[in-house]
């Protein structure tokens, strides 16, 4: 079959979901300019479509120049994460925050293969999936569950709970564990889950 020609897109990162309002307008007078469609993704980024080769070097550089990061191999992927404890009753941690905290961490790793994702929600009712994702961390009465392994697609998958009742900075060095792993049994791309009953998987179920 031949692979279809695809048109461009240009996907900017918002860490926590969330778009500063300066840059949400120079979203908006992009797209009247460049006739751009506003595409909101399942992992909480803007991607811009309709791209056209000639407009695209000029609109990543006014993104850029607006604060804007972009989208790119290698990147540490940004948490998607529920709204949290502070506009949601049953929260039982601010979700933004320890989006932020794992950010910190971690903005500076390089390298990071593809298909590799988090998500954080602030209780057991799991909003932002965190089941069904690589490395999964949500809120529950006694501190912290994380899951390994998780995904969705055709074949989705639950993930294996591999901590229960850690702090936050436990998760972090969890998290950190799991990334070395991925980094080195990993080639180009590959799903946690495919690498989760590997002999040097460093956590068990719990
Ligand atoms: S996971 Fe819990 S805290 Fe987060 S939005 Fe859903 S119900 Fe609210």
């Amino acid at each position: 079959m031949n692979k279809k020609k695809l048109k461009k897109s240009i996907t900017i990162l918002l860490p926590a979901g969330l778009l500063p309002a300066e840059l949400l307008t120079v979203v908006y007078d992009l797209a009247k300019r460049y006739n751009l469609g506003i595409y909101l993704s399942t992992a909480q980024n803007i991607r811009l479509l309709d791209v056209k080769d000639e407009n695209e070097a000029a609109i990543k550089k006014a993104l850029v120049d607006a604060g804007a990061e972009l989208k790119g191999p290698g990147k540490f992927p940004l948490p998607r994460i529920c709204v949290g404890s502070q506009y949601c009753q049953l929260g039982m941690v601010n979700t933004q925050a320890f989006s932020n905290r794992i950010l910190e961490r971690f903005k500076d790793r390089a390298n990071v293969k593809p298909k590799f994702k988090i998500a954080v929600s602030a209780c057991p009712a799991s909003c932002s999936n965190p089941l069904t994702t690589d490395i999964g961390v949500r809120a529950v009465r006694n501190g912290f569950e994380v899951y390994a392994g998780g995904k969705g697609g055709p074949k989705p998958k639950v993930g294996r709970r591999i901590a229960a009742g850690v702090d936050e900075e436990e998760v972090l060095n969890i998290i950190e564990s799991l990334v070395d792993f991925h980094a080195c049994k990993t080639g180009k791309k590959q799903r946690l889950v495919k690498l989760i009953d590997d002999p040097e998987f460093p956590f068990v179920a719990v």
